[in-house]
């Protein structure tokens, strides 16, 4: 990577203690660095008065972000959506929404994405790029200008992109925002939310973290679900994934289920889904009207379906929430930010 691009940010503690070395300092001086940029997430060199000058007049030759807010929305309601422009031009989003006492970032792992899911704004222009693992602690940093001194309660992946498909380097963001050298931030205040890619959801079960993970359902059979979700990989390999999960992390598994009008909100798909819950004793099922999007030839479920299908889930004693359209006039729905500006600039 170009020496302009390579952040400290994203770097974990023995590649801090080499960049510490190759600016001078001391292989010990990584922690110093990790304590200052992550546990502080202070990013002025200058009040890193524990490293020397030298060392930091060296440090200060990389950039400390690679990318920067092009844009900010407010919903009014406590959510606001940033548009973050990457070195290469690419844009991405992340959103901070307050409510109560809860403060959550909804961060992206991927510039556009390869999903394809019919009724979201992020795959109608296919993946362009992975972040790295500083791209994606970068929006933190981005996020914390809107709440400092506050800091976050909650973390949720569930902005642009499939985080399981940049597995890699989400794990090592992941680590970095877990690690008690970093963040210390609780794995169980951090949701991974997957289109359901159940090679990565076994790995991920097994890497001795507490992670919470949502899977988007969206489908009662496979017939359903392709329609919805072209790079569907098998709704009972998904849910066997997920069983998996919760077996070696103890961690209840959500679901999501954006309800499309006229494609999968009838009733009966209601009794089929709480059918197949069933087996996940403690799980939760979400469930989002979908939010328009422009091109997408899908509509936004009715009132009455929803309330309709959310009552037989009830019935059926499933745990059901039904995600308020929080922030749609930022158009806070998956990747919809984005695509605006990317248009903008196009034309
Ligand atoms: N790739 C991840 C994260 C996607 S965004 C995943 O598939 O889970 C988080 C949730 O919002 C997913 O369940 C996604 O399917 C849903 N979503 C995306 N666009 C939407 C829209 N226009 N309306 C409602 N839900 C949407």
């Amino acid at each position: 990577m170009p020496q302009s691009h390579t952040s400290l940010i994203g770097m974990d503690l023995s590649e801090l203690g080499e960049a510490a070395v190759a600016a001078g300092g001391k292989p010990f001086q990584g922690k110093q660095l990790a304590q200052w940029l992550y546990a502080k997430r202070e990013l002025n060199l200058d009040a890193m008065t524990n490293l020397s000058k030298e060392l930091r007049a060296k440090l200060a030759e990389r950039p400390m972000l690679t990318s920067r807010v092009i844009a900010s929305e407010e919903s009014g309601e406590g959510t606001t959506k940033l548009g973050i422009r990457l070195h290469d031009g690419l844009v991405i989003e992340a959103v901070l929404m307050r409510e109560d006492d809860r403060i959550t970032a909804c961060i992206s792992t991927q510039a556009g994405c390869a999903m394809g899911c019919r009724f979201c704004a992020s795959g109608q222009l296919g993946l362009k790029r992975n972040l790295t693992a500083g791209e994606i602690l970068e929006e933190f940093f981005h996020l914390n200008e809107l709440m400092k001194p506050d800091w976050l309660t909650n973390v949720v992946v569930m902005g642009m992109g499939e985080p399981l498909h940049n597995y890699d380097n989400l794990l090592k963001a992941l680590t970095i925002l877990n690690a008690d050298w970093a963040f210390n931030f609780g794995a169980r205040r951090v949701t991974v939310s997957t289109v359901g890619l159940p090679k990565r959801i076994r790995e991920l079960a097994e890497q001795g973290f507490q992670f919470n993970l949502a899977i988007s359902l969206h489908g009662v059979d496979d017939a359903s679900r392709s329609a919805l979700i072209p790079t569907n990989a098998g709704l009972q390999n998904i849910l066997d994934a997920a069983k998996y999960y919760f077996q070696q992390t103890r961690r209840e598994v959500t679901f999501e289920y954006t309800l499309v009008g006229g494609k999968n909100d009838d009733p009966a798909t209601a009794e089929k889904l709480a059918e197949l819950v069933k087996d996940f004793p403690k799980a939760n099922v979400n469930l989002i009207p979908m939010n328009p999007v422009d091109g997408s030839g899908l509509e936004t479920p009715s009132t009455e379906a929803v309330s309709l299908f959310t009552e037989l889930l009830q019935n059926a004693g499933v745990n059901v929430h039904v995600r308020r359209r929080r922030g749609r006039r930022v158009q806070a729905a998956c990747g919809q930010l984005r695509l605006k500006l990317e248009e903008a600039a196009a034309g």
